[in-house]
């Protein structure tokens, strides 16, 4: 069951427009929530950070924070979803193709949940990236539909046979294509600070609190390629890759190639926020 404009309906019961302006120019913000055991996971932060995409695209939503939490808890126990994600989207409206935000387009909202598992293997053995440059626009902190230097990238790492890109303006490292990645060095936790060139990951909030909360050293603080390569532990932050170690960059090995202590036991402790 999905959920489009007012109501709950069959995927296949769904019409959308062409002349949504999501589908013409990207015209509208999203979220992904991990579901655990049938609860959204950091819901409010995920619900403030929808308000603020809209409000800086300049999107009014549709319906209030507290009606779209209860739409997709609705979604959750329609779909009877235990463990999985939920995306909702929110587009400008239908209006013929014209740059102008229309004066009268009513918002959309899409909602559907999935149940893509935790990526319990890529957690466990780590994963493989290239570097490569960040050609987004200077609003990075919008989830907005506007993905595709995202999707180009990501394909990139598949093309060399890596799972993962780690994005980069001159040499600065920002983030990764569907995550934020940090890096710890001599037992000091770095992450590019959070302004407009990353999105401001809830993943990543909830790891730098927890860092504290294990009175690790945490420096929100850029650096750049050559020092991520000399890193003693990588890993990368998000919904649905949660803590993922990276193992090796453009074909050299972080530290000794295995994930390392610190990673672990922010996993470790991360998974203890939700079970
Ligand atoms: N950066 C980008 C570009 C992303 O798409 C995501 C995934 N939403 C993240 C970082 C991680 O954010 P979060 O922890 O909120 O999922």
């Amino acid at each position: 069951m999905y959920f489009y404009k007012n109501q709950f309906l069959p995927k296949n019961d769904i019409h959308i427009s062409p002349d949504d302006r999501g589908y013409y120019f990207g015209d509208g913000i999203y979220e992904v929530f991990r579901v655990y055991q049938g609860t959204l996971y950091e819901q409010e932060a995920h619900m403030q950070r929808l308000q603020r995409s809209a409000s800086e695209v300049r999107i009014e939503l549709p319906y209030t924070i507290d009606k779209i939490g209860e739409i997709l808890t609705e979604l959750i126990h329609k779909n009877a979803l235990v463990e999985g994600t939920v995306y909702v989207q929110i587009t400008r409206g239908e209006a013929p193709r014209a740059h102008p935000f229309p004066a009268h387009a009513e918002p959309v909202l899409l909602a559907y949940c999935t149940t893509v598992p935790r990526p319990v293997a890529a957690m466990q053995q780590g994963i493989q990236a290239i570097t490569l440059a960040d050609i987004r626009w200077l609003r990075c902190d919008l989830k907005t539909l506007n993905l595709l230097p995202n999707t180009m990238a990501k394909q990139a790492a598949l093309d060399h046979g890596v799972q993962e890109v780690v994005l980069h303006r001159d040499g600065i490292v920002t983030e990764c294509s569907a995550s934020n990645i940090m890096m710890i060095k001599d037992n000091v936790l770095y992450t590019h600070p959070a302004n407009h060139l990353i999105l401001h990951g809830i993943t990543r909030a909830v790891v730098l609190r927890l860092a504290q909360s294990l009175e690790m050293n945490v420096k929100e603080q850029a650096f750049t390629t050559e020092q991520l390569l000399l890193a003693d532990e990588v890993f990368i932050t998000g919904t649905t890759v949660e803590i993922t170690p990276i193992l090796q960059i453009d074909g050299k090995r972080i530290a000794n190639g295995s994930p390392g202590p610190l990673t672990q036991t922010l996993q470790r402790e991360f998974e203890r926020t939700f079970a």
